[in-house]
């Protein structure tokens, strides 16, 4: 579910992309390898996110897809559910495509999930230095790639107009509830993006992630379950009625009272609309 801001990193702030941009497209160095290890635990976080628009499905986008994604496709039944696993995959094909060279059909993706093995789990890129990490909801498609941390991003429509049953499913009992219902789809997207970054996926509850004030930039303040692991965590703005966040994170400590900074790239449109009518 997802309300959108400004893009908030903890240094920086930009403007996301539905709306004027100020980072255009920065391609993450992938060149030289950010191992995911204690060394590099005092390196600034960063990540690029790609949004799309359901509208920029075309049919080619399904030919992208490998056996284990088509035999996933046939099992949704909605057709929205289609489009947006389609241009979920088409998202991440053709960007990591463009990353390490190669068209998007030539992508080898290791979706196994952690806890049972079948082809759903979170997606792996086999051969990429970093970690990866999609979402989508009503129109809206994002893929978020980081080379230096395990990275999460979740975006949501709000559609909720009452949410007051669902606030104790989403704040720890030291965490303000009483929020406002564009609130509420800031607070859950910052806690998805973190779970999503931790492996954890919705197996974990969110009010095991214990943030600050949802009316202030976002701040991890403990994680239940994963002692010493840290990280930061952007609101992205991907237009009106969506809410959406970004989690980097890293099995590490940052040392006591140390806040790491995130810099937070989003490509622009034109660049996301270029990438998906790319080869095949
Ligand atoms: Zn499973």
């Amino acid at each position: 579910m997802a309300p959108p801001h400004g893009l908030l990193s903890t240094q920086v702030a930009v403007k996301g992309t539905f709306g004027p941009y100020i980072s255009g497209i920065l391609r993450p160095r992938m060149t030289e390898p950010g191992p995911l290890s204690e060394e590099s635990a005092v390196d600034d976080l960063q990540t690029t996110v790609y949004a799309a628009e359901l509208g920029w499905l075309s049919p080619v986008h399904r030919t992208w897809l490998d056996e284990v994604e088509q035999g996933r496709l046939a099992g949704l039944r909605r057709a929205s559910d289609r489009d947006r696993f389609v241009l979920g995959t088409a998202l991440l094909r053709c960007v990591i495509g463009d990353l390490m060279g190669g068209g998007p059909k030539l992508i080898k993706l290791d979706r196994r999930c952690l806890r049972c093995g079948a082809p759903h789990g979170a997606p792996k890129v086999i051969g990429l230095p970093g970690t990866v990490s999609v979402t989508h909801s009503g129109n809206r498609v994002l893929v978020a790639i980081s080379e230096n941390s395990r990275v999460g991003v979740d975006v949501e429509k709000m559609i909720t107009r009452d949410i007051g049953e669902f606030a104790d499913l989403v704040f720890s009992a030291e965490e303000n509830s009483d929020v406002s219902a564009p609130e509420f789809y800031v607070a859950w997207t910052r806690k998805e993006a973190v779970l999503k970054a931790t492996g954890d996926g919705l197996t974990r509850s969110m009010a095991e992630v214990v943030l600050g004030p949802v009316t202030e930039r976002p701040r991890l303040r403990r994680l239940a379950g994963r002692p010493g692991w840290s990280g930061a965590i952007a609101d992205l703005e991907v237009g009106a009625g969506y809410a959406a966040a970004v989690a980097c994170l890293r099995p590490v400590s940052f040392g006591s009272g140390t806040e790491p900074r995130l810099r937070v790239d989003l490509a622009g449109p034109d660049r996301v609309r270029s990438l998906l009518g790319g080869r095949s």
